[in-house]
């Protein structure tokens, strides 16, 4: 079976991401509603008492909305940074099911996952799990990707990336004002199209054969454009997609499939 990832759903309205390795499945963020989340988990044969954990990057909605109510009929234990924990806790009405974690590697049934400090505008991880030498990396809502954290990933098998924005499309949104422009394209904001091609160049020159692009903005992006940027960047350095990279977009309607490393 090896070591699995579905992005469940992805971008600005809600992402969840399921991974499962031999015996354990667990999921990244808990953003979609719990009765979403259950119905696109019966996609991948999942009932939610098989979930063991749910690992919460952040605390914005997006990657939280669903959590009390899931947490509140299933009781799945829920693993959260310590400066993260605060928040969640007071989301969850207290303690119970919270897990802190801190910058150390943990460990949910047979997978060992790794925390990822990325540049965000709240405290915010992203991860890598791995299972049986097999490594899968989660890396949504970040301003920046520095190039330790870059390396740091580079080594996975599967890596699940933000696209959020295409930069001329945000810039040119009448809907958007300034400042939330500006905190957009921050260190602390999201990854634009741009800034995903140049990480994916890096994944691929790391040994990455598998991305998924995601945290795509429904006003400032299309799947297609995302896409088009990525598979550019990677041609022009010699890694053709489709056949020595694969490059998948994740969207918030419907589940990808199940990217499985045997
Ligand atoms: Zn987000
Ligand atoms: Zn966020």
């Amino acid at each position: 079976m090896g070591l699995s990832i579905c992005a469940l759903g992805s971008g600005s309205k809600g992402n969840s991401a399921l991974i499962e390795g031999e015996r354990t499945k667990i999921l990244v963020d808990a953003g979609l509603s719990a009765r979403t989340l259950k119905e696109r988990l019966e996609y991948a044969y999942v009932s939610p008492g098989e979930i063991e954990g749910i690992v919460i990057t952040h605390a914005h909605i997006d990657h939280t909305g669903g959590l009390p109510v899931w947490v509140k009929r299933y009781k799945t234990p829920v693993y959260v940074h310590y400066k993260t924990a605060p928040v969640i806790s007071e989301l969850l009405g207290g303690y119970t099911n919270i897990v802190e974690i801190d910058d150390n590697d943990f460990f949910i049934g047979e997978l060992t996952v790794s925390p990822v400090t990325v540049s965000h505008d709240v405290p915010c991880i992203g991860c890598s799990v791995y299972s049986a030498g097999r490594k899968i990396s989660v890396l949504t809502d970040l301003g920046i990707l520095p190039e330790r954290t870059a390396q740091n990933i580079s080594d996975s098998d599967i890596v699940l990336l933000e696209a959020n924005h295409d930069v001329d499309m945000l810039l040119a949104n009448p809907r958007y004002p300034a400042q939330l422009k500006r905190r957009i394209l921050s260190n602390r904001g999201h990854l634009s199209n741009a800034d995903c091609a140049e990480a994916a160049v890096r994944c691929a020159r790391g040994g990455v054969r598998q991305l998924i692009l995601g945290h795509l903005s429904e006003q400032n992006n299309a799947p297609s454009l995302a896409y088009e940027s990525v598979a550019r960047r990677l041609e022009e350095e010699g890694f053709a997609p489709g056949r020595e990279v694969f490059v998948a977009v994740a969207v918030q309607s419907v589940p990808t499939g199940i990217f499985r490393i045997s």
